[in-house]
């Protein structure tokens, strides 16, 4: 029995061409800050596929910074703009965020307010996820206020925010606006020029591209204070030796992204809408974030509320069945922690323990939906019947 693969928003399927074109970079020796042939070749590579990145999210490609990630990409954004706004200006003092920002968002500005003295104010969101408007046009007036920071799509429950709205709100206020656009990037349209964001954190491995690369897109006013030192590389923005095929493999998994965009999103829709139709039909289940595709959510990404089941137990008999999904619950210390996302939009601990993310993604078919759709109902009862749950209707 072949695997369902139901965890696109962890990481997705690797594109061939990305995978032949990052090949024959890797057969090219050379360090793109070099000068001789096989130091201008690399470059050539590198600002190709920096021309590429710009054009499909409309940006200029000096904003288009390579990292390692997008956690190193939000990392810059945050820490790196807001120690520079405070170098600028002492009096802003002030982070605000969303308590359903990825860790790199949100563990970088509790480091900024562990370590440098910040203070934390929350864009709240509402029960489905989004970040409230209102709250950021008010927090906007503190003076204090060095920078914001939202993301596009939640990562957990697919809920898009509405980052237009918001980043007029910032852009009339002077305050500068980081987006983590990583689950947005060749799922909504963006026009990073429009758009009047400062900057926008994405990663080439929820596109088809390679793991370790991605990008902080950086209006040319934005200069954030680095936050690893070394050559000077990237607007000396971002230190470090580049990395070629990574970029490359970016640049490609991207373009292909964009040009599927449209039709994906419609086949998507419609296996998200045909999977929740069905799995409502299991006694209790509730989805986190929103029911139908055509609300403001991703296409592809649903989070499911099974009340009486342990979610790490559902994922376990799933993975048993060879179908992989996965909880939003962290794990450390072999302690696992609800989902800090479900908690910061329901408030209920045991919801959050209860839910699990089912992600699909281009290589998802019918066929998948329907395998999974065939074991849910019994995977879900025999992960209730661990914790002796009653079905209410007796
Ligand atoms: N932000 C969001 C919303 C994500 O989903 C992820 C990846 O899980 C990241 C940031 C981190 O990206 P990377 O794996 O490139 O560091």
């Amino acid at each position: 029995m072949s695997e369902v693969y139901l965890d696109h928003a962890a990481t997705t399927v690797v594109r061939a061409r990305v995978i032949d074109e990052m090949t024959r970079v890797l057969r090219e020796t050379g360090n793109a800050s070099s000068l001789h042939a096989a130091g201008r070749r690399a470059r050539r590579e590198i600002e190709q596929a920096r021309e590429q990145v710009a054009e499909a999210i409309g940006a200029h490609p000096i904003e288009v910074v390579f990292t390692s990630g997008a956690t190193e990409a939000d990392n810059l954004a945050v820490v790196g703009g807001y120690r520079w706004r405070r170098a600028t200006d002492p009096a802003r003092s002030t982070l605000a965020v969303t308590p359903v920002e990825h860790p790199a968002v949100l563990d970088a500005a509790q480091a900024l307010v562990e370590d440098a003295g910040a203070t934390l104010r929350w864009i709240e969101v509402d029960e489905h996820g989004a970040a409230r408007v209102d709250d950021l046009a008010e927090i906007v007036t503190d003076p204090s206020l060095a920078i914001a920071s939202a993301m596009w799509a939640n990562n957990e429950v697919g809920t898009l925010s509405d980052i237009p709205a918001m980043a007029r709100i910032c852009a009339d206020a002077g305050v500068p606006f980081h987006v983590d656009a990583v689950q947005a990037v060749g799922r909504v349209p963006i026009d990073f020029a429009a758009l009047r964001i400062t900057s926008l954190a994405l990663s080439a491995h929820k596109l088809g591209g390679p793991q370790g690369i991605g990008a902080l897109v950086a209006g040319r006013a934005f200069t954030p204070r680095p936050t690893s030192h070394g050559g000077g590389q990237e607007r000396r923005l971002r230190s470090g030796t580049l990395n070629v095929a990574g970029a490359v493999g970016l640049a490609v998994a991207l373009t292909a992204a964009e040009e599927e965009r449209v039709a994906e999103a419609a086949r998507l829709g419609a296996l998200r809408d045909r999977l929740t139709a069905s799995a409502l039909r299991i006694e209790g289940l509730q989805v986190n974030g929103h029911a139908s595709a055509s609300e403001p959510t991703l296409p592809g990404t649903l989070n499911l509320h099974i009340p009486g089941a342990d979610a790490d137990a559902v994922l376990m008999l799933l993975d048993a069945e060879q179908i992989a999904v996965s909880t939003g619950a962290a794990c450390s210390a072999g302690v696992s922690e609800p989902s800090r996302v479900l908690l910061a939009m329901l408030g209920d601990d045991r919801r959050a323990r209860q839910s699990i993310r089912i992600s699909m993604g281009r290589t998802t078919t019918d066929a998948d939906v329907d395998r999974l759709l065939a074991v849910l109902p019994r995977v879900v009862e025999q992960a209730r019947r661990a914790t002796g749950y009653r079905d209410p209707r007796g």
